[in-house]
């Protein structure tokens, strides 16, 4: 039976690559990737020869087309990006749906994610969280943004690109308050891997201080606000607090 993979690929660390990855890679019939020339080092790294075409999510539709053709004639095809998760800030979202709605059998290949690992390791709260993906690089849009989850109370998660990581923080500061904790995770998996943690505050001087800290890759990970007590309280608690409220003069 014809499928699609859905294929994660490391996030800087060759190691990082599950076998199950590559025994998929080299066994479809196709490898759809973002960015052909940069799959293709990945490839020959692991010795797959699978030929390779290149996918966006275009709002045409016609390169998904082709691929949802191809699985329904009975082809397997692989779905890469650059690095990590496909369809986590990357393409393939479009594919994975219309491959869904012709009934095609669609099979995750998990591996590296970089939101995952910088969450794993961060030390903030992990019970509940929410990826907010890349930001909006003007100042105003960015700002609607920040505002509508200022009250979140799980973890907040954000890719940013390093060249706009001290303007982001000193925004954050700005709108979330410059006490709220956050961790600046960097290069990820790689030589240079970095975790700060510290106030948005703290934060802001730390990374200000030192360019390297504005270089490479960067999730920045952001904890809630703090929980309103009536999230706080189980259920009878509440009940309890509003009886005795009615009761206060
Ligand atoms: N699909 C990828 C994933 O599963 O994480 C994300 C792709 S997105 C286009 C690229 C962004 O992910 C980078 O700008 C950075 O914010 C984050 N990222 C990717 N690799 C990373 C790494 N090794 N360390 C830290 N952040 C990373």
């Amino acid at each position: 039976e014809s499928a699609l993979y859905v294929v994660a690929t490391p996030i800087g660390n060759l190691g990082d690559m599950v076998p199950r990855a590559v025994e998929t890679l080299q066994t479809v019939a196709v490898i759809a990737a973002e960015d052909t020339r940069h799959s293709s080092r990945l490839l020959e790294h692991f010795h797959i020869r699978t030929p390779l075409v290149a996918y966006h999510d275009h709002s045409d539709g016609q390169a998904t087309q082709k691929l949802i053709d191809r699985l329904l004639a009975g082809e397997s095809v692989a779905l890469i990006s650059d690095a990590g998760t496909p369809l986590v800030s990357d393409p393939g979202y479009q594919l994975v749906a219309a491959a869904r709605a012709a009934g095609i059998r669609v099979v995750p290949i998990p591996g590296a994610c970089a939101l995952i690992a910088a969450l794993s390791a961060s030390g903030l709260p992990s019970d509940r969280f929410s990826f907010e993906g890349f930001l909006p690089a003007k100042h105003g849009a960015r700002a609607t943004r920040l505002e509508s989850v200022k009250q979140e109370t799980g973890t907040l998660i954000f890719y940013e690109a390093p060249h706009r990581i001290l303007d982001c923080l000193n925004h954050m500061a700005e709108i979330f308050g410059p006490d709220r904790q956050a961790v600046v995770a960097r290069e990820l998996s790689k030589t240079f891997e970095t975790f700060l943690s510290g106030s948005l505050a703290e934060l802001v001087e730390r990374v200000g201080a030192d360019s390297n800290q504005q270089r490479g890759e960067i999730v920045l990970l952001v904890r809630g606000a703090p929980k309103q007590l009536e999230q706080s309280l189980s259920p009878d608690a509440m009940r309890i607090m509003q009886l005795l409220a009615a009761e206060l003069p």
